[in-house]
């Protein structure tokens, strides 16, 4: 990269640190999804005073999306000089609860050494700022640059993306006509690039039996019971079988490169209010619950991993004297995965050797993030995430940035623009 470039990132140190923190201290919590308005305003000043043109937008009707709770998104863009492509940064701008456990004032932004704590300082407010501190210093050192660079902060990626990245794709915002680039600054760390996501599938099975008393457990049919009938099936048939699939996806940690289920949570009988004792009344149960979270491989179709479920329960109901079941579909995010050699993945594995002096790895994520709405909705292929952070972080209590890190990332992300944005 070059070193006038570089130099002056460097020289944005305390301005990335501050641009950080200011971020960390409007506490952006979802759910229930609040000062979405605030950080949207934050941005707005912000980018407006170094030229950016800046787009407010409200996905009203999402969910979630109420007046108290407001899900507002912002776009800014900035034109070159002569025509060109569109480099998108995406970051989504909320966090996920505090939770227990926190030495550090959770929105606090305080800097200890190279680290900045915080929620949602690693996921993602760091990646926000690095990407801007890239831009600003890029446009500063490029006033005559061709196409247009982009930055948005979106709602909701914790909880599904549906009043942010989704309702942006619907309207049009990542249409490839408009946008060719995008790098999502996700915490996946400085020297690797992430080209997608496994799918998942969310289902409730129900089983039904008959309610009757408790002392005489013969008159009705425990629903419990059956549940236990499902789980056994799942271990003998269900939890083998994705043990010996195998993605070609560089997924990573290695155990999510096979197919996962989780047994999320499970209730049988009656409902635990609060003040419960213990000693509810002696009913045999009518119904139990069970969700499950199953992740699965590009390799895999949703409709086989679905009828996979089904035949383990349509064989018990053939099998099981009474067993009946109801099952309900809860979400579905298909894979994905940017094609290896796609420009904005060789682009930015340029830029780290660059940059960085390594060689960039290139990963994939085992659980989803916005990728999937920019491919699917949006029609957009060319996109990554590339950030700062280590995701191991992510969620935790004492979350922390390194300032070290972001500015790693601010310098690749640079590069990228100047070979993007600077055709000889
Ligand atoms: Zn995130």
């Amino acid at each position: 990269m070059t070193d006038a470039l570089a130099a002056r990132i460097e020289a944005k140190r305390d301005d990335l640190i501050a641009l950080t923190q200011d971020l960390i201290r409007i506490p952006t919590r979802n759910p229930p999804g609040e000062n979405y308005d605030a950080i949207c305003a934050f941005l707005d000043r912000r980018l407006a005073a170094k030229g950016f043109t800046c787009t407010r937008i409200r996905a009203e009707g999402a969910p979630g999306d109420s007046d108290r709770h407001p899900r507002w998104n912002i776009v800014v863009r900035i034109e070159g000089t002569r025509p060109g492509e569109c480099v998108h940064f995406n970051s989504h701008h909320d966090v996920v609860t505090v939770g227990e456990g926190w030495t550090r004032d959770p929105f606090g932004g305080e800097l200890d050494g190279d680290r900045l704590y915080g929620r949602g300082s690693c996921d993602m407010k760091g990646g926000l700022a690095a990407s801007i501190i890239a831009a600003e210093a890029f446009l500063e050192e490029y006033p005559e640059f061709a196409g247009a660079i982009e930055i948005s902060g979106t709602a909701d990626e914790e909880s599904g993306g549906y009043g942010g990245v989704a309702h942006l794709a619907q309207e049009g915002w990542f249409d490839p006509a408009r946008v060719q680039h995008v790098i999502i600054p996700e915490p996946l760390g400085k020297d690797r690039i992430c080209v997608g996501h496994r799918g998942g599938w969310w289902a409730e099975i129900e089983t039904l039996g008959e309610i009757a008393h408790g002392s005489m457990p013969f008159l009705g049919d425990c629903a419990v019971r059956h549940m236990g009938a499902v789980i056994a099936a799942f271990e003998e048939q269900l939890f083998p079988a994705l043990a010996e699939r195998r993605t070609e996806m560089p997924v990573i940690p290695d155990g999510a490169r096979q197919p996962t289920l989780n047994l999320n949570s499970l209730h049988g009988g009656e409902a635990e209010e609060t003040g419960y004792t213990g000693l509810p009344a002696p009913c045999v149960p009518d119904s139990c619950r069970l969700i499950i979270d199953r992740r699965f491989l590009i390799e895999e179709s949703y409709d086989a991993v679905r009828e996979e479920v089904i035949a383990v329960l349509d064989a018990l109901k053939e099998r099981r004297p009474g067993f009946e079941y109801r099952l309900r579909d809860l979400n579905r995010i298909d894979p994905t995965q940017t094609p290896p050699d796609a420009p904005v993945v060789t682009v930015t594995e340029a830029a780290i050797r660059e940059a960085l002096g390594r060689e960039a790895a290139q990963i994939a994520s085992p659980g989803s993030y916005d990728q999937k709405h920019i491919d699917r909705i949006g029609r957009l292929k060319n996109c990554i995430a590339y950030g700062p952070g280590h995701l191991e972080l992510a969620h935790k209590p004492d979350e922390w940035i390194g300032v070290t890190d972001m500015l790693d990332s601010a310098r690749v992300m640079g590069r990228v623009l100047e070979r993007l944005l600077l055709p000889a």
